[in-house]
């Protein structure tokens, strides 16, 4: 489910003061209150929906937090929901205007000032980076003011023009019936302008495409699906709305040894069989080097061992997850005649006793005897 932005839900800026929030969320919560609507389902969700996003947008520390990290900074977990733009793809970009909605469509009088669209870039890192945090930089093409015409889209030494069509309101009024309708004016699109020859490097749209390079601040115990929100470093509004936002959605790459899950890893640990009956120290790699672990005496394959605090410090936790190693016990492979010859007498000393050597299968065997009715 992706979730929405909690200043578009209560749609306000996002430099909205606190009188103004609070503002638009007694305006929603009036609206929508369950026992103001009891024919509309829906209605609870819109009010549940305003109360959350006013809950955090009203406490600074929260609204800092949302504001640098997106619905990511009140997600347990790795696979943060709130996307508001579909699947992870491979690292690279996506563009998706999350406001078009609410600007688009030529709905009566706004249609003047286009917020930037925002931007989401998957950026790949490697799993040491996650647990430590890390810098990266990362190029990213954006929408900027066309340095040529400086914005207008009239070649230079020309200039834009009044729309005749609105005379320059942006908007026209049609008869339709008995009533007269206000609509965007179909020739300039609701700028009230008209550009004659259009500068060559924008094509009339006063903006270019450029590469820009970003320092990005991958926080320690980050982890897959969250992101990091660059507020203003999206794509740049038309006439003088703001800039969009930049998502950098974290992805981790796999790790050869460790398999992450929440803040704890995973990791497999072969030990030979002798080892396994006999027991003894060996030596396993965390993410911060070598540590030892004792494995008792008939120890069985399967069996987890867990290093407290080994695993990875969570971002929002800040308390460490644990290391589970799992033992797998290796069966000896390419054998020589003489381990062959050791192998058989072994056998042959514990199959004599095998009730007190090999409890598990002399059960299962009762077991199977059972399941045949004998
Ligand atoms: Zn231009
Ligand atoms: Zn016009």
């Amino acid at each position: 489910m992706s979730k929405r932005d909690y200043y578009e839900i209560l749609g306000v800026n996002r430099d909205a003061s606190e009188e103004e929030i609070k503002k638009a969320y007694r305006k929603l919560a009036m609206k929508y209150h369950p026992d103001r609507n009891p024919d509309n389902p829906k209605a609870e969700e819109h009010f549940k929906e305003a109360k959350e996003a006013y809950e955090t947008l009203s406490d600074g520390q929260k609204r800092a937090a949302y504001d640098q990290y997106g619905h990511a900074a009140f997600e347990a977990g790795g696979m943060g929901g709130g996307n508001p733009f579909g699947g992870a793809g491979a690292q690279g970009f996506d563009f998706g205007d999350i406001f078009g909605d609410i600007f688009g469509g030529g709905r009566g009088g706004r249609t003047q000032a286009h917020r930037g669209a925002d931007l989401r870039y998957n950026l790949e890192i490697t799993l040491e980076e996650a647990a430590r945090g890390a810098e990266k930089q990362i190029r990213i093409p954006v929408m900027e003011e066309c340095e040529t015409c400086n914005g207008s889209g009239a070649k230079p030494g020309t200039s834009a023009t009044t729309c005749q069509t609105c005379a320059g309101h942006g908007q026209v009024r049609m008869q339709q019936g008995f009533f007269s309708v206000q609509q965007t004016c179909p020739r300039c699109h609701g700028s009230g302008k008209q550009i004659s020859s259009p500068c060559k490097d924008c094509h009339g749209s006063g903006r270019v495409k450029k590469q820009k390079t970003l320092e990005i601040k991958i926080p320690a115990g980050i982890d897959t699906g969250m992101r990091l929100r660059h507020s203003g470093h999206g794509e740049a509004g038309s006439h003088g709305a703001p800039h969009g936002d930049l998502y950098v959605e974290i992805h981790i790459k796999p790790h050869s040894v460790f398999e992450r899950n929440g803040d704890d890893l995973h990791c497999e640990m072969p030990i030979s069989f002798a080892t396994a009956a006999l027991g003894g120290e060996i030596e396993i790699p965390t993410l911060d080097g070598a540590a030892r672990i004792k494995i008792p005496p008939e120890t069985q394959s399967g069996k987890q061992f867990r290093l407290r605090g080994k695993g990875i410090k969570g971002m929002r936790t800040h308390q460490h997850g644990d290391l589970h190693c799992h033992v797998i016990v290796e069966t000896p492979s390419n054998l020589t005649d003489r381990q062959k010859e050791l192998l058989r007498e072994f056998e042959e000393i514990s199959q004599s006793d095998s009730a007190r050597h090999n409890p598990r299968a002399k059960s299962w065997m009762g077991k199977v005897k059972d399941f045949f009715g004998q």
